[in-house]
């Protein structure tokens, strides 16, 4: 792991270096911006050619403010930065030129604005974020790992879609967000279902779509500021030790990175 650590790092590293993918400090004025005025413009196109297309997936987190820690004490950040890659790779494989990887540095808040800057800036279609799923600190029970105390939860267990209806493009981020849960469920996975129970406390969240799990989340910045449509999708829950290991693996990244392209081909054919 330690080794897989130091490349993920190099492999950032080298991504935060380049312009494509970076959104640097010199935005703090245009993200600031972002952050006063409400989204006006509506800029989604309406229709869908696969190659102009412009998806931006988004890492979610950053290496400064990594998000959660996983059951083996890995930070959220690396599974999302891998699983974004091969989303991107993927769209891109098939067809979808236009498709690029947001990796944003620093912490977490000015972060958050970096993204809806960069997705707006970029007249971004679909902005889809990527992020590992954790419990609320009181389900937290501890385990030894590698010789160190380490927490953990084995209750809960899956993916989820959050969309928000104040996003510009509700309807479509919700009709987006349902294909892409559609395509998971038919790789065999099962979304996480425990949003909608009273112990969620503050992170409790309407379920809009009880056969797939796309759940509403209206607060989430990079969901209601940006102007594209927008899907955050919970990969699966790192602080679960089985499925920690699953989403580790080659099958599971294809079998996700699979369904996001299914659904982005299923959409555009759509349209
Ligand atoms: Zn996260």
């Amino acid at each position: 792991m330690a080794q897989l650590r130091s490349i993920i790092v190099g492999l950032v590293a080298s991504i935060l270096l380049s312009p494509l993918a970076t959104v640097g400090s010199g935005e703090a004025a245009a993200a600031r911006k972002v952050a006063k005025t409400k989204p006006k413009q509506p800029q989604s196109s309406a229709k869908c050619e696969m190659p102009k297309f412009k998806i931006v997936v988004d890492v979610g987190h950053t290496p400064d403010s990594y998000g959660a820690l996983s059951a083996r004490n890995d930070p959220e950040f690396g599974f999302n930065f891998r699983l974004a890659r091969l989303i991107t790779a993927k769209l891109r494989s098939e067809g979808f030129a236009e498709t690029r990887l947001l990796v944003t540095d620093g912490k977490a808040r000015p972060s958050l604005f970096k993204r809806v800057s960069a997705a707006n800036e970029g007249r971004t279609d679909l902005f889809l974020s990527v992020h590992h799923d954790s419990v609320p600190d009181k389900l937290l029970e501890t385990w030894e790992f590698d010789g160190a105390k380490s927490y953990f939860s084995d209750r809960f267990s899956g993916h989820s879609l959050f969309v928000s209806r104040q996003n510009p493009h509700f309807a479509t981020s919700l009709m987006l967000a349902r294909m892409i849960g559609r395509q998971l469920k038919q790789q065999g996975l099962h979304y996480a279902s425990q949003y909608t129970l009273p112990v969620m406390g503050r992170y409790r969240r309407q379920l809009l779509d009880k056969d797939v799990g796309v759940y509403r989340y209206d607060g989430l910045i990079v969901l209601s500021r940006t102007r594209s449509a927008a899907v955050l999708l919970e990969a699966g829950s790192i602080i679960n030790r089985d499925e920690e290991m699953e989403l580790n693996s080659a099958e599971r990244h294809e079998a996700v990175a699979g369904a996001v392209a299914a659904a982005m081909r299923e959409f555009c054919e759509r349209r």
